[in-house]
């Protein structure tokens, strides 16, 4: 990606087109599309040889009509300012989408992860949480990171650890989320927003009239699909999709593209990955001529699970996937989105279909601040009801349960069961609500959602009297 590339003006286009189907005041929608801070830091590293670098980072809160602030901590090369400012732009439009109450943030290091070792992004993390600290942008109540592309559960550890030694705040954990379970993370973070992404997609498919008018059977059954990146997001989404029914037939990775008609084992792809360190050679699959080749397969749904500006107006024509599932924030350019929406492409956009993340990650955040597990109060409560219940079927009917039936039919829901069901609730509810105004406006779904969202956060500021 080259510097010149402009994204928050990308984000910015697709915003003003949406907003003028909105009635909102213009100094208003001004004000919502800005970033309201911009942190930029830099800050030594003594390197394991004793060496010092300096590192280069920012976090942006781009809007505070609902605090915490809310958005991940990129570690990569590409990470710039306007980077940062468009991605945090993103997430706040994403959570208004889905209902959750944040402000939209976004943080980033420009580092080559490789380059480094452990102890030394250890060192860089906890660095980056203090001078976060100092400038009053990390704190349950305030502004809180999570994972994103080159982070993970380990640099989540290490933020909430460095900030417990310098707050006494006694929801602590709450300043950060996709921590590990162990340090007051919740089951399914990990796995979030990858199934979030087969949760809209699944959706999108479910729609008969919708999948007619894209000539394909309604239903995510038997639909081939192409996957570029093989990250945690990449991963998790196809798994769901191949669990789903879906047919993974091409990948698209760093090294390159592979491609088989019959279809990719997932689990021994990613495996043999780990030992041969490429997707390339794998079992049963052709080598493409370029990297990027995969994209452009003949498939039903191509997901960009990778960075932005993936299908841009040099690759779009070629792109014949009917459905785009935007796992990645920004995968699609503007330019590109016009060229694939004029043929008939339903693409179903980042600011939607990747917020599984962020919602669970709310999820997390309210466990933090409750300080008790979803379901410890009433998993056996519930458990017991139902057995009383299955009894009193029992008593008056000749019917007998057996142990295996009690076991299915008399099961309390813990903190797994429940981040699932919320999330899949949350992805089905904010699908329909965006096709419908697609529909009411005669627009695409990134306009809807864009839609959904600027009059979500104008309501707010509208009922705040705007600005104290
Ligand atoms: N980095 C993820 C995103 O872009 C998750 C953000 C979060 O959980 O706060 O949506």
């Amino acid at each position: 990606m080259s510097d010149s590339y402009q994204f928050f003006a990308q984000v910015n286009k697709a915003f003003d087109k949406a907003a003028s189907y909105t009635n909102l005041d213009r100094g208003l929608l001004a004000q919502m599309r800005i970033c309201n801070d911009v942190l930029h830091i830099t800050f030594p590293l003594e390197k394991d040889d004793g060496s010092i670098e300096v590192i280069e980072g920012w976090r942006v809160e781009h809007s505070h009509h609902k605090l915490p602030t809310k958005g991940g901590i990129r570690y990569a090369m590409t990470v710039n300012e306007d980077e940062t400012m468009a991605l945090a732009a993103l997430m706040t439009y994403k959570c208004a989408v889905v209902d959750v109450p944040f402000g939209g943030a976004k943080g980033g290091i420009r580092i080559d992860k490789k380059k480094y070792s452990e102890t030394e992004i250890e060192r860089i993390t906890r660095r980056y949480t203090f001078e976060l600290y100092k400038k009053n942008f990390i704190g349950p109540g305030l502004d809180v990171p999570a994972p994103d592309y080159g982070t993970g559960e380990k640099e989540m550890a290490w933020i909430l650890d460095t900030f417990r030694q310098i707050s006494t705040d006694i929801n602590a954990e709450g300043c950060v989320t996709g921590k590990p379970i162990s340090h007051g993370g919740i089951r399914g973070r990990k796995e979030a927003t990858g199934r979030g992404v087969y949760f809209g997609v699944r959706e999108a498919c479910n729609h008969v009239e919708d999948m007619k008018e894209l000539g394909l059977e309604p239903g995510l059954e038997g639909k081939t699909f192409v996957i570029q990146g093989l990250g945690n997001v990449g991963y998790h989404a196809a798994k769901n999709m191949i669990e789903g029914g879906a047919k993974l037939i091409g990948i698209a990775e760093l090294e390159g593209s592979i491609w088989s008609e019959e279809g990719i084992d997932l689990d021994n792809l990613v495996q043999y990955r780990k030992e041969a360190g490429t997707i390339l050679g794998f079992e049963g699959t052709k080598e493409l001529e370029t990297r990027d080749k995969a994209l452009e397969l003949d498939c039903d749904i191509l997901i960009p699970a990778a960075l932005e500006n993936q299908l841009n107006e040099k690759n779009a024509s070629r792109i014949k996937a009917k459905i785009i599932g935007e796992a990645a924030n920004g995968p699609t350019t503007s330019e590109a989105h016009e060229i694939l929406k004029n043929r008939g492409t339903l693409i179903i956009p980042d600011n939607y279909l990747n917020a599984g993340g962020v919602t669970v990650s709310y999820f997390e955040w309210l466990k933090n601040l409750s300080h008790v597990r979803f379901g410890r109060m009433g998993k056996r409560f519930e458990e017991t009801s139902y057995r009383k219940i299955l009894s009193v079927i029992e008593n008056i009917s000749d019917r007998r349960f057996t142990d295996k039936e009690l076991e299915y039919l008399a099961q309390g829901a813990g903190e797994g069961e429940l981040v699932d069901s919320g999330l899949e609730e949350t992805m089905i509810q904010a699908y329909n609500e965006i096709n419908e105004l697609r529909k009411k406006h005669n627009v695409d779904l990134r306009t809807a959602a864009f839609i959904s969202s600027i009059e979500k956060v104008g309501l707010i500021y509208e009922s705040m009297g705007i600005f104290p």
